[in-house]
């Protein structure tokens, strides 16, 4: 398996291998800065894709559902726009999981209470969701993770079990953070990228063409025009018998332990 332990092990190899060698010829020096950035790119690729599993093994699908059902997941909320969400969910009657940053959850107890009374299920996505959290060391990101699990506790009185983490990106500080705070890490196969661009149609597009039985979409309760892609996408699912499930059934999986 093409984890960042096997490859790392695999280039250290290849470049003793490649010393022991120049030991008898010359190997030019231009073979050592191919190999290690070729071994700086794996790592590069295996951070950046969740599904890779490349430094923490996260749940990105149900890769044995056959049927049409899918989970849908919101980030980086709670916001004033999470209200319209819950307004299409409960017209939809669709149960939804949402991956929460701490500090907006801090300025919006009343909405995430709103959240979890009506059923939806709730992770943790960090608590400042800082463009610099992949730059933190275990223990910071620890800290920070359950500084969060301990505001969104507040609203679940359980123990938060799902973590998303920021960007989608892993590090082996993430790694080490998740062995102490023990969360399972749920990912996504269906991104909508509704955070890079407000363009409607664009955005459902893309939904409409990775949309698959186990799927988990990932969408922002941040923004107007997710709310309205959002709307487009449920009328969709409808349409073609898709099924909406929550995280919890879609995977077989606890988001809370008491
Ligand atoms: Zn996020």
């Amino acid at each position: 398996m093409i984890t960042h332990k096997n490859i790392s092990l695999f280039f250290i190899f290849l470049l003793l291998l490649l010393l022991l060698l120049n030991l008898y010829f010359a190997i030019n020096f231009w073979w050592f800065v191919v190999v290690v950035s070729v071994w700086f790119l794996f790592n590069l690729v295996g951070s950046s894709l969740i599904s890779s599993n490349y430094h923490v093994k996260a749940f990105c699908n149900n890769p044995l559902e056959t049927e049409k059902k899918i989970a849908i997941t919101f980030d980086d909320g709670p916001s004033v726009f999470t209200l319209e969400v819950l307004a299409l969910l409960k017209k939809y009657d669709i149960k939804a999981t949402f991956f929460c940053i701490g500090k907006n959850v801090e300025a919006h107890p009343e909405i995430i209470q709103q959240i979890v009374d009506e059923g939806h299920l709730v992770g943790n996505h960090s608590y400042n969701h800082s463009p610099f959290f992949d730059f933190y060391n275990a223990k910071k990101i620890s800290e920070e993770i359950q500084k969060t699990d301990a505001v969104l506790e507040k609203h679940t009185s359980k123990k938060i079990n799902f973590f998303r983490p920021p960007y989608g990106v892993t590090t082996p500080s993430i790694r080490r953070a998740l062995k102490i705070t023990k969360h399972k890490v749920i990912g996504w196969n269906i991104r909508s990228l509704d955070g890079g661009t407000k363009n409607q149609n664009l955005i459902f597009n893309r939904l409409i063409k990775r949309v698959c039985p186990g799927g988990i979409v990932l969408l922002h309760d941040t923004a107007s025009h997710s709310v309205l892609v959002l709307e487009q996408f449920l009328q969709f699912l409808q349409q073609n018998n898709y099924k909406v499930i929550s995280i919890e059934e879609l995977l077989n999986l606890k988001a809370y332990e008491n």
